[in-house]
């Protein structure tokens, strides 16, 4: 029987999100700097053993029952079926079902890795994209690669990767007039569109609060065209709302207008190993040391569970305590 990790305001976490690398073939502006960044030297980043290692600790002792696959981008770290494949054979609390094993991704490449990646047990795929534009599409990701993403999200789902989600960060003035646009393309491709609430973590630091797009706007535009009706809010952190006419349905992520902190189930495990219990943690704990100095399993879970163990009520964005965390998006795992 698996141990719940639970922290001091009774959250339980199951979910584990694990950077395989800092790396990108994109340049996203929410997220990373046009030039200029230093990446992990390879020696610093964690082996597929000791990722393996970690989640084995976190799955079969604490009951973690979702893995999420995130970067930097994924796709980019070599061999990464075969990562797929260890973490897909996992047991819930030893003997359980198979851990849900997902990924997120900017889709550039998937249309020649998802077979593989099913092959290997993914079950789950989001795609980013936050325009359908192409000189759009562009300038957000400084890559002219807009049709191998449609190509992407097509062989995500001929591959049988369900769902399929498409997760859209709207900015104010740069792509928040193409929600409508965005909604309509996942009723048509029958793909679950995730709009997300930009949060302060781009590596250029031009945030502000004026240019986040709220969940309330975000609907109302979509609901104007395509009528909605809000559905119950499960263990995730969007909103979801059903097309009422039976058309699938959208969901929206209000990190900073309504965030879900009080519902959180996540830790995260950055690409050389730091254990964060919050994206916008200001402490992390160190496993790699851990990994790399000899420690047993037990002294790894005691790492764990202490990390948790000292997981902040929540992050206070747009609040005068708010201390916005050292790294980026990219490198902390989106
Ligand atoms: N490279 C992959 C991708 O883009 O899907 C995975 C990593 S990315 C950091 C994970 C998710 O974080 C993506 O959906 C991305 O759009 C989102 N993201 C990145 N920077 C963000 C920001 N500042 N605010 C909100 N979401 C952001
Ligand atoms: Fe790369 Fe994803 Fe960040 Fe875009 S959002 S720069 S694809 S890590």
């Amino acid at each position: 029987m698996a141990e719940p990790l639970v922290d001091g305001y009774g959250r339980v976490h199951r979910d584990l999100r694990i950077s395989v690398t800092d790396r990108c073939n994109f340049r996203c502006t929410y997220c990373m700097p046009a030039e200029g960044m230093d990446w992990l030297p390879r020696s610093e980043v964690l082996t597929f053993e000791e990722i393996e290692r970690v989640a084995r600790v976190c799955v079969e002792r604490f009951g973690i029952d979702g893995i999420r696959l995130t970067g930097g981008e994924p796709t980019v770290r070599a061999h990464l079926p075969v990562l797929v494949a260890k973490l897909a054979a996992l047991r819930v609390g030893g003997t359980g079902p198979p851990v849900d094993l997902a990924l997120t991704t900017n889709g550039a490449t998937l249309r020649s890795v998802a077979g593989d990646l099913v092959a290997a047990g993914l079950r789950r795929v989001n795609v980013s994209l936050d325009t359908l534009r192409r000189d759009r599409f562009v300038e957000l990701t400084r890559r002219d690669e807009l049709d191998h993403v449609l190509e992407g999200i097509d062989a995500a789902l001929e591959a049988g990767l369900s769902p399929v989600k498409v997760n859209v960060v709207v900015m104010r003035g740069v792509n928040d007039d193409e929600v409508v646009d965005l909604a309509a393309f996942g009723r048509e491709r029958g793909v679950t569109v995730r709009f997300i609430e930009w949060m302060p973590l781009d590596a250029d630091r031009r945030w502000s609060s004026e240019a986040v797009v709220s969940q309330a706007e975000i609907v109302a535009a979509i609901d104007a065209v395509f009528p909605l009706e809000p559905l119950a809010r499960g263990h995730e952190p969007a909103e979801r709302f059903a097309y009422r006419d039976g058309r699938g349905e959208v969901g929206v992520i209000p990190s900073v207008t309504r965030p879900f902190c009080a519902s959180c189930d996540r830790i995260r495990l950055t690409a050389e190993g730091q254990l964060r219990a919050c994206l916008f943690a200001v402490e992390e704990v160190d496993l790699r040391a851990l990994l790399r100095g000899g420690a047993s399993d037990d002294e790894l879970a005691e790492a764990v569970r202490a990390c948790v163990a000292g997981k902040w009520a929540g992050h206070m964005i747009g609040q005068v305590q708010f201390v916005r965390p050292p790294r980026s998006m990219s490198q902390i795992g989106g």
